[in-house]
């Protein structure tokens, strides 16, 4: 890896407006690779786990629906997982710019048999369903691709 900060995709204005949005807000924390890359890396990384991410976010949206009945209090799901779901008023907008606005909700989820513990904000699940983003490396709310695979035992 290399420790010069990439240069800006400017040829392609979407991606560059993207991006510093991302910057701006903190989805690209630490992060010396530009989002193209950062992508690229993301989805080799999820090719070499064998990760199925249609499989993945299908069971992350079912955690949180899950989790969501049980108004904030801890649930278990499935007898494998503790999920509980703290909702804050507001939403936050996708900052792709797709017009998509997340509630500010967070998931924190832990499988109870092997003990790893995934933590996603709705906003997060998003941007790994649409914009196959995982976040910057340092970002608070990264959702690792290996700590997936742990999660789910695949
Ligand atoms: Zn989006």
């Amino acid at each position: 890896m290399t420790s010069l900060v990439d240069r800006p995709v400017k040829s392609d204005p979407d991606i560059f407006e993207t991006e510093h949005r991302l910057r701006q807000g903190n989805y690209m924390r630490g992060e010396s690779r530009n989002l193209r890359n950062l992508l690229e890396d993301d989805l080799a990384l999820v090719v070499s786990l064998d990760l199925q991410m249609d499989f993945i976010v299908t069971e992350l949206e079912r955690l949180y629906r899950e989790g969501l009945r049980a108004y904030g209090d801890p649930i278990i799901v499935n007898g494998k997982y503790e999920v509980e779901v703290r909702e804050d008023r507001g939403k936050t907008p996708c900052p792709w710019g797709d017009r998509f606005f997340a509630p500010k909700t967070v998931v924190s989820a832990r499988n109870l048999e092997n003990g790893t513990i995934l933590k996603y904000s709705l906003l997060g699940l998003h941007m790994i369903k649409r914009h196959g983003f995982f976040q910057g490396a340092q970002s608070p709310f990264r959702i690792e691709p290996s700590l997936l695979k742990k999660f789910f035992d695949l």
